[in-house]
């Protein structure tokens, strides 16, 4: 049986010359040790940002930027290229390519300006410029580089519904002309580089899996083929106790288990994507995360699940992680006690908004509900809730809907917690020990991890207090 491996790179990873140049080192080797290879990319750092950021702006009808947009993004682009494709004719073939993607972006953005609003259909397609352009780029290096390769968008194959921004594959189609499109170039020893992050409607229409949605696409992708492992090439060696940019002294875990990493991802480590983890553990194939600046170095394996009793080197906590920018909502009133169905309502009323709901603390009592909502949609499910419940409101049954002020969610996880009695008792001593002040806990339902709230000013150093406990 022939051996495939899919691996993605991150923005940073393609997101300079010498990433680049990195990145084709670690595909040569690839190719050496797998008889398939398949490269997923992401946009190059920064420019998914800057797309969305110059779509927003024209929603506003204001276009006076995008001179300066098309600017960056032909420099960052174009230098990389000129650094890295020796032969003129391809690098101006791949030049005017990427150019006719940066006239369309500015295209799109006077539409935008003149309807004076951007659908999430038309963010998609704005948001969808970055990885087409870094795939003819990566592709073009690498080939240039000797290693035959070619560009093709997974639009043509990731087939999703229509829920533009947060889009889901539709496994059946996606498997068929996944395989139809990369088979046959993997066929001829040639190295498929495919876009992250995109897909389309059965219609054709451009849409996107969600931000950081590059790692789900590598999984997707794996799992339909199939692949024998997924690699995750980003910035970082691997999964670690925390984010290296709170904590320095944070270090790789060799290994985690699905269920660990999971909780990780859904409470916050941007180093993996949430959604990457089902389709690839359902499918039984490797994952891997590891260093593009640093390939030498194994990085984190994930493994189907803890040996023993869950420690690793006797560690109960294995990694704290935060999420910023959230707000609690509580409802609450005395004559809640008698308002039938009164969470199922509230939870619809939420959901009609398309917010997701992160945690529900446990605070909550026939009294009150209390939960977190992203920050920026707050205002949002506040109006819904007070719609929702106007009778009750108007009868006193329910006395306030209000929201705090902005909050964090930090969550420490491991597996072997489960079994180790005081781990609770002993995160809340170390937090109160170091002035934090704890404002609502949730257990999560998994067993492996713990969620809290603090004040968004306290956010770092919770953080830092609780990585002490994993260190020392
Ligand atoms: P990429 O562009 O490669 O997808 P991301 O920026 O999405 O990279 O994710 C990598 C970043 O995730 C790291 O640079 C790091 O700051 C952050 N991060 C947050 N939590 C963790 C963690 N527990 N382990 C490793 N990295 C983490
Ligand atoms: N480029 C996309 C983003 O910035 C997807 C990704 O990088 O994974 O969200
Ligand atoms: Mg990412």
């Amino acid at each position: 049986m022939s051996k495939t491996l899919v691996m993605k790179f991150g923005g940073t990873s393609v997101g300079s010359v010498d990433a680049l140049k990195s990145a084709i080192q670690i595909i040569r080797d690839a190719k050496k040790d797998w008889d398939r290879v398949v490269v997923v990319t992401s946009a190059m750092s920064g420019v998914t940002n800057l797309l969305l950021d110059s779509a927003a702006s024209a929603s506003h009808g204001k276009v006076d930027s995008l001179p300066q947009a098309a600017a960056t993004l032909r420099e960052k682009h174009f230098n990389v290229a000129e650094a890295l494709i020796q032969n003129s004719v391809k690098l101006n073939q791949v030049i005017a390519e990427i150019d006719d993607l940066i006239f369309s972006l500015v295209d799109l953005c006077k539409a935008i300006a003149v309807l004076g609003e951007a659908s999430p259909r038309a963010m998609d397609t704005v948001a969808s410029l970055g990885e087409r352009m870094s795939v003819r780029l990566l592709a073009a290096v690498v080939d240039s580089a000797g290693i035959p390769a070619q560009a093709i968008e997974s639009t043509e194959f990731v087939v999703t519904n229509a829920h533009f921004q947060n889009a889901h594959p539709d496994f059946k189609v996606t498997t068929e002309k996944t395989r139809g499109k990369l088979n046959p170039l993997m066929d001829k020893g040639i190295i498929p580089i495919t876009t992250g992050f995109i897909g389309a409607t059965p219609e054709g229409a451009i849409t996107t899996l969600g931000r950081g949605g590059s790692d789900y696409s590598a999984a997707i992708i794996g799992a339909v083929l199939p692949a024998d492992d997924v690699w995750i090439w980003t910035d970082v060696d691997g999964v670690m106790t925390t984010d290296p940019r709170i904590v320095r002294e944070a270090q790789t875990l060799p290994e985690i288990s699905y269920n660990e990493i999971a909780e990780l991802a859904y409470y916050g480590a941007k180093v993996l994507h949430p959604k990457t983890i089902r389709p690839v553990l359902d499918a039984g194939i490797g994952l891997r995360i590891c260093n593009t600046f640093n390939p030498s170095h194994p990085g984190t394996r994930l493994i189907p699940s803890v040996k023993s009793n869950g420690k690793v080197d006797g560690k109960v906590i294995k990694a704290v992680t935060a999420i910023r920018k959230q707000r609690l909502i509580t409802i609450e009133g005395r004559g809640m006690l008698g308002v039938p169905g009164v969470a199922a309502r509230a939870f619809g009323a939420v959901a009609s908004t398309g917010t997701s709901v992160p945690l529900i603390t446990q605070a909550s009592s026939e009294q009150s509900i209390c939960f977190a909502v992203p920050a920026e949609l707050a205002h949002t499910v506040l109006s819904s809730l007070e719609k929702a419940f106007a009778s009750e409101i108007a009868d006193e049954d329910i006395d306030r809907v209000w929201s705090t002020e902005d909050i964090s969610i930090i969550t420490v996880v491991g597996a072997g917690m489960r079994h180790t009695p005081g781990v609770s008792g002993r995160v809340f001593s170390k937090l109160g020990n170091d002035g934090v002040n704890v404002l609502a806990i949730a257990q999560g339902s998994s067993e492996v991890s713990i969620s809290l709230v603090v004040d968004s000013a306290d956010t770092e150093n919770a953080v830092k207090a609780l990585h002490e406990l994993i260190i020392n």
